[in-house]
């Protein structure tokens, strides 16, 4: 892993940027995040140079990442490949995927009552169930949620993280967000350059080589990274000075 940024063509490139603990700094909420007026100028020369082949690829919804950049709205990738506009300006979006089913959330609500320390978040095509601090539950959670699995249509699966676990239909996540990107104007047939700081990065890391594509991390390494950088702070310095071309 190589440290610094990869150089960059904007005529031959397209930029494919996760957002928090990447762009802007992590702060104890994902409401109290800042975004720096110079990273929304920086974003909106670069998207217009690379005649539109500048998007975001987060964990957040898309109505997030929206109301975070506004006025700017960049094509994007939301809820962890879950959405995807691939234009800037379109309304309409080239993908989304099945929204979890209301009668298996309302099933999978009643957990809350026998494990009381878990938080349930709806996530609208997933369901999250953190357990930071009650570690002790979490084979007894696992064991539930593998139980009451058996009983969904298939085409879920059972993710675990770090003191969460997830439900969430298969084959949606960020890795499979940049492969469909990449199938639609302006983005198709560039060099991806995608830069992320996190684990769910690695599934964009690992589809890169299909497009020839470079990984940059951030502030830590990661799987599948060719470069590696400090900081958000960083990148967001990176992209001022492309955007100076
Ligand atoms: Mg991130």
């Amino acid at each position: 892993m190589q440290a610094g940024f990869p150089n960059i063509d904007l005529k031959a490139d397209a930029l494919l940027l996760d957002v928090d603990g990447t762009l802007i700094d992590i702060a104890p909420t994902p409401e109290e995040v800042v975004v720096p007026e110079q990273l929304r100028l920086s974003l909106h020369v670069l998207w217009d140079h690379s005649q539109g082949a500048t998007a975001l690829v987060s964990g957040r919804p898309l109505a997030s990442l929206d109301s975070l950049f506004a006025p700017l709205r960049l094509p994007a990738s939301g809820t962890h490949g879950a959405q995807l506009r691939a234009r800037a300006t379109s309304s309409q979006l080239e993908f989304e995927a099945p929204l979890f089913p209301d009668e298996l959330r309302r099933e999978l609500d009643h957990l809350g009552q026998k494990f009381a320390a878990v938080r349930i978040e709806d996530k609208r095509y997933s369901l999250a169930f953190h357990y930071r601090g009650h570690e002790a539950l979490e084979t007894a959670l696992v064991t539930e949620l593998e139980n009451r699995m058996k009983a969904l249509p298939p085409g879920f699966e059972l993710l675990r993280g770090k003191a969460i676990l997830e439900i969430r239909p298969q084959g949606v996540n960020k890795g499979e967000a940049v492969r469909r990107l990449l199938r639609y104007a302006p983005f198709k047939g560039r060099r991806p350059v995608f830069l992320g700081d996190d684990h769910t990065d690695e599934d964009c890391l690992r589809v890169l080589p299909e497009f020839g594509g470079i990984g940059v991390a951030v502030g830590r390494d990661l799987k599948g990274a060719a470069y590696r950088v400090n900081s958000p702070e960083e990148v967001r310095h990176w992209l001022a000075q492309l955007a100076r071309v």
